[in-house]
């Protein structure tokens, strides 16, 4: 076995919930997909007997309409996952120097690490990034992550400019921007070393069945569909992407509602007296101490926790934006927690 998998730390996908749980731990959307969507789900049953299209090139032409971007700068993967690692893939040699800001997404590491790259996480309190570091060290390839998991910040687009020019590669991961007010699609139209990924299990609610894009130049592009593992999205889940992108006004509207639940989340939230970041993701970060994910957990409510992260000191959960009632019972049991122990 190689060396490298000694050190790599498996992925940590949280706790999955079993039996009646409040889940707010995994930053999915929390409603139904839309008529549409589970119709043409049920309809694309009758061909799970066949391969799907190896190209992928009517969910690719229904992107390519949507962003108004050419279908040749359009890759698909078994979710942004399978993106994130097919990028490293394409672009990192053993020792190339890789920079991944903390605090941010676990799996950027374990996909370095497998191409046996010379990995850099500079620390930028709350994800509060700097283009310094990345004018100093010239990485290979850099990613980053707008709105970032799991403070729910962007990166100043000043930032990703002076990041585009210093590196040879940059990957953004923008998995949840359609609950922000700012997208960085342009960089990746502009620059032939930017990749923008994107996917279909946040914003429109198919976590489950597992697809992601990228957006990059056509070299890159052809490089990666060269590279991803052949048939690895299902027809059945392309059927249901096509119709989640035709079905668009329902998602912006369950858009609307959690963003408005997202502001309304931070209000109560910060009544109680905790520290939330401002967020532009559908989930918020809370600073609070190391017993409250347990107490939690007792009444049902699933959240995650984060402890001990690079960049982020102390104890904090990761409070996924549900349903109005999911919500309410989060705040409710928040400040019971509060409650009980400022009676200690
Ligand atoms: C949820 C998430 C993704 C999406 O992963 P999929 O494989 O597309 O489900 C990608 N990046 C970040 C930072 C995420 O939080």
């Amino acid at each position: 076995m190689r060396g490298v998998l000694r050190i790599i730390n498996p992925y940590d996908p949280g706790i999955i919930p079993e039996g009646q749980v409040v889940n707010l731990s995994s930053n999915e959307n929390p409603y139904e997909p839309s008529e549409s969507v589970k119709r043409a789900f049920f309809d694309s049953i009758a061909k799970i007997n066949r391969y799907p299209d190896a190209s992928y090139s009517k969910l690719k032409k229904t992107i390519s309409d949507f962003l108004s971007v050419e279908i040749e700068k359009i890759s698909v993967g078994c979710g942004s996952s399978e993106l994130i690692s097919r990028v490293c893939d394409v672009v990192v040699e053993e020792l190339d120097t890789v920079a991944v800001p903390m605090p941010s997404y676990s799996l950027y590491l374990i996909y370095a690490m497998l191409r046996e790259a010379n990995i850099v996480t500079p620390v930028f309190r709350d994800y509060k990034v700097e283009a310094e570091i990345f004018e100093e060290l010239k990485p290979k390839l850099s990613i980053i992550c707008s709105p970032n998991n799991p403070t729910g910040n962007k990166v100043k687009r000043k930032v990703v400019e002076k990041i585009v020019e210093n590196s040879e590669f940059v990957l953004i991961d923008e998995a949840y921007v359609e609950f922000s007010d700012e997208h960085f699609l342009q960089f990746a139209l502009e620059f032939d070393n930017v990749v923008v990924l994107r996917t279909f299990s946040k914003f429109f609610g198919l976590a489950g069945l597992r697809i992601g894009y990228a957006i990059s130049s056509r070299e890159l592009t052809e490089a990666i569909e060269k590279i991803r593992l052949p048939f690895a999205i299902s027809g059945v889940a392309v059927e249901a992407a096509i119709s989640a992108i035709k079905s668009f006004d329902y998602y912006a509207d369950l858009r609307k509602r959690i963003v408005e639940e997202r502001e309304r989340m931070a209000k109560e939230l910060m009544k109680l007296g905790l520290k939330v970041y401002p967020s532009y993701a559908n989930f918020l970060l809370v600073k609070i101490d190391e017993r409250a994910f347990d107490f939690l957990l007792g009444k049902g409510i699933m959240v995650r926790k984060i402890e001990n992260i690079l960049g982020l000191e102390g104890t904090h959960l990761r409070i996924t934006v549900g349903r109005k009632e999911e919500n309410d019972a989060l705040i409710e049991a928040l400040r019971s927690y509060l409650c009980e122990s400022s009676a200690d």
